[in-house]
């Protein structure tokens, strides 16, 4: 008989979550370039508008893996692809998490929409990297978790050859709609928008960034890179 570990879901307070202005630059498209004094002025406001609705609500489970040319067996579910198969290669357990910012930011980004479209592109910047920074303080846990082990960078559906359709199956799995609200569009995007689902390796082998971000990470020659 198998046996399957239950979801676990977890919150986060919003003040904790760091939201951190260069990454919403990045976001904006600003490259390497100074953001001039309105532009930063205008991200700090937005930074503090949208902590005050966020509701940082994650669920997780973790899953026998086992990778082959085919694709990956997660118990719960099988990913086709060789860019995931790759990414887990070495690993015989995952995380299978799904993570939000909550309704509030959705409806906030939309009521800012109407007033000011320049103030909702920031506020969209500052959503993705706050809940990327969600992302980080959860990967974080789990590494502290794992001790001996290394997590690979998180993969989600819709990179690589994953194709976006395993969001289905994948938030399913997690009870992701009815543990955090996370839902899907026809087209398999996730409502809230600042939302990320995604798979992470557990090997003996992996990511040593402290922030898995392989875009700021000098590791050319990195095998995990996404
Ligand atoms: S390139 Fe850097 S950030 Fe990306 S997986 Fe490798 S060590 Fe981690």
């Amino acid at each position: 008989m198998s046996y399957r570990k239950p979801v676990t879901v977890v919150e986060q307070n919003a003040n904790s979550i760091e939201i951190i202005p260069q990454k919403v630059y990045r976001y904006l498209g600003l490259g390497l370039s100074n953001p001039d004094a309105q532009l930063e002025a205008l991200v700090n406001s937005s930074i503090e508008e949208f902590r005050e609705v966020a509701r940082f609500r994650a669920c997780y489970r973790i899953v026998p893996c086992q990778a082959s040319e085919k694709g990956t067996d997660l118990d719960v579910l099988f990913a086709p692809g060789k860019n995931l198969a790759k990414n887990l290669s070495g690993c015989d357990q995952a995380i299978l998490f799904a993570a939000t910012a909550g309704l509030e930011t959705e409806r906030q980004r939309k009521r800012k929409e109407i007033i000011s479209p320049s103030s909702a592109l920031v506020l969209d910047a500052v959503g993705t990297a706050a809940i990327e920074s969600f992302c980080d303080v959860l990967c974080n846990t789990w590494r502290k978790e794992f001790t001996g082990s290394f997590l690979r960078p998180r993969f989600s559906p819709g990179y690589g050859d994953l194709p976006l359709e395993i969001q289905g199956p994948l938030l399913e799995s997690l009870d992701a709609k009815q543990l955090i609200g996370v839902t899907l569009t026809n087209a398999y995007l996730m409502l809230p928008q600042k939302s990320v689902s995604a798979i992470v390796g557990i090997g003996k082998t992996g990511c040593i960034h402290p922030e898995q971000d392989c875009q700021a990470c000098n590791k050319t020659n990195c095998e995990f890179r996404l």
